[in-house]
């Protein structure tokens, strides 16, 4: 690898997988899973009489899976937090890096990025003491234990069964031999008992040289199609590792969706069929069957843009299917439209941006927030804030930018999303908006809760220039923005941050409220229950936290005779 040995870096983190040695691999293999994965759902052969067929079963199931990976292009994003001990010896992060892309193994081509960004800053160190280099196509790496996996490179020690949510699982302990290669995972794997599937494993890659390092990780797949367990979740940390220029302590945690981009298209192609046979579906929509006023003309105009462009953002996977968190947030939004006697002239929708970064923006009649923000808003009051400023630019008819109208512009490769579609406002909508949005708040339900939000907006103050990678948006406007926020006059009110007090939660950790199907790329709000925090340091606002999803098994479609308790008729 010697785009790594040059240059004046004082520590390198090898994160970087041979992804063509893998498709080299993958073409000579045989691939009973190249169909699609119709052989992963078939019924599992007789169960393993000893630990060594449990092995030879998980690495078969393995190789199996990188071969379907061949066929799936899933977005996958990186968020990661680089921590420094506060004045009270608590880590809390000072810079982090934000990387999207999507990940395509089908020829040993590298992650394709959404975010832009030359290739060389891609790979730039990071701002701060600590000169250090992450691959972008690393932590997709983590998404493997081995791209080439054999059973004749480690020593594999069975320790227990044990439940991961619903599903029982072999707890195994994996060593690379001493005559192994370098790169390979050490640490513990867990595989479900029925076809062997690994579903998380947790460990590192052994060292390749001196100046290299892997970061520790946590993988987890989740069962999202029957019989088939696929890559959704990564942790990563280091917490003490010592280089020449002191100690690193990083975080990260990577997410994949939009695994079936495809048949959404497919999806498309099939109601043109069923319009084929309902015949009344296509009529036009509107009462009168004239042709409509210029007024009128305008804003179907507007309204075919804002369509357009919701359109491909779903279809490129940045947007989550239209849902119920949606409906969620439109109460909200109707309860600022019924209290102020608001008269729009269409409908407003709200929909969710699947990615961590801060956001939200409107596109015509339509709010969009991203999942990250969702994440760290503590209450429906801040939510109400976010809420009113974007209903504001509808309320003052703020132009939108409807060349999007033009079917053709929405003619470009997936990974120039950002670049394309720019729903950035002026300072002076967004001042306006502001105005506007506090007058919205002072009338609604949510008046008395106002000195709430200003907390929120303090702690995003206070974090800012920390985690610029968060704040920045990629198709709205920022948040904050050096020492503007949003919504300012809110933070006089405000009472200030104290961050000894367990009950002040001014925002909330990462990855808590939303959670997100990675197959149909569908979100829900998380279940869990409010937890009463034991320390004043749990209260982590903006932080990376390791993931624990609640393992659950798809109801076999197969009729797969082994599965216990799936209904045989499904
Ligand atoms: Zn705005």
């Amino acid at each position: 690898m010697p785009r790594f040995t040059q240059g004046c870096l004082l520590l390198l983190l090898l994160l970087v997988l041979n992804f063509s040695a893998m498709a080299q691999d993958l073409s000579t293999s045989s691939s009973p899973a190249s169909d699609g994965g119709s052989a992963a759902t078939a019924a599992p052969p007789p169960a393993p009489g000893s630990f060594d067929e449990v092995i030879d079963r998980v690495v078969e199931r393995e190789r199996m899976l990188l071969a379907q990976m061949r066929n799936l292009r899933p977005i996958v994003e990186t968020y990661l937090q680089n921590l420094k001990p506060d004045i009270r010896g608590n880590p809390a992060p000072v810079n982090d890096q934000y990387f999207l892309g999507r990940l395509d193994m089908s020829d040993g081509e590298e992650d394709v990025s959404f975010v832009r960004e030359s290739r060389r800053s891609r790979l730039s160190k990071m701002t701060g003491v600590y000169s250090l280099r992450f691959q972008p196509l690393g932590f997709a790496q983590m998404v493997f234990p081995d791209a080439d996996f054999y059973k004749k490179n480690y020593h594999f020690n069975f320790v227990r069964r044990e439940f991961l949510g619903e599903v029982r699982c072999f707890v195994i302990d994996v060593q690379p031999k001493s005559d192994a290669p370098a790169g390979k995972f050490q640490g513990r794997m867990w595989v479900e008992d029925q076809h062997y599937s690994i579903v998380r494993f947790n460990g590192t890659y052994s060292r390749a040289a001196r100046n290299n390092f892997y970061l520790h990780f946590d993988s987890w797949r989740l069962n999202l199609k029957p019989g088939v367990w696929l890559p959704a979740y990564v942790y990563s940390e280091e917490s003490d590792m010592e280089t020449q220029s002191g100690r690193v302590h990083v975080k990260a945690q990577t997410r994949l969706w939009g695994y079936d981009l495809q048949a959404l298209g497919k999806s498309r192609n099939d109601e043109f069929a069923q319009i084929l046979v309902d015949s009344q579906a296509v009529k036009d929509q509107s009462v009168v069957a004239a042709d409509p006023p210029p007024v009128i003309a305008e804003r179907m105009w507007e309204r075919q843009g804002e369509d357009n462009a919701i359109e491909r953002l779903e279809k490129v996977g940045l947007l989550a299917p239209a849902g119920d968190v949606d409906k969620v947030l439109l109460t909200v939004v109707n309860n600022l439209i019924l209290t102020n006697n608001l008269d729009l002239e269409s409908e407003v929708h709200c929909r969710i941006m699947l990615t961590a970064p801060l956001e939200s923006f409107t596109i015509g009649h339509t709010i969009v927030l991203s999942r990250g923000l969702l994440d760290v808003l503590p209450d429906e009051s801040s939510l109400a804030m976010v809420l009113a400023h974007e209903l504001s630019h509808i309320v003052l008819g703020h132009s939108f930018n409807d060349k999007l109208a033009f079917n053709d512009r929405m003619f470009f490769p997936d990974e120039q999303s950002f670049q394309r579609l720019d729903f950035k406002r002026k300072p002076g909508d967004e001042e306006a908006a502001d105005e506007k949005a506090l007058e919205l708040l002072k009338n609604s339900p949510y008046k008395e809760k106002l000195a709430s939000v200003g907390l929120f907006l303090r702690a995003l103050q206070l974090r800012a220039a920390d985690l610029p990678s968060l704040i920045r948006p990629h198709l709205g406007n920022s948040l904050a923005a050096g020492r503007s926020i949003r919504m300012s006059v809110l933070l006089t009110g405000a009472p200030q941050i104290d961050e000894h007090r367990i009950d002040q939660i001014a925002a909330l950790p990462l990855g808590g409220r939303i959670k997100l199907d990675p197959w149909s790329d569908q979100v829900e709000l998380a279940k869990a229950q409010p937890v009463t925090l034991a320390l004043a340091r749990e209260k982590m606002p903006f932080e990376i936290t390791p993931f624990f999803p609640y393992l659950t098994r798809l109801p076999n479609e197969s009729g797969d005779r082994v599965a216990s308790g799936s209904s045989p008729s499904k």
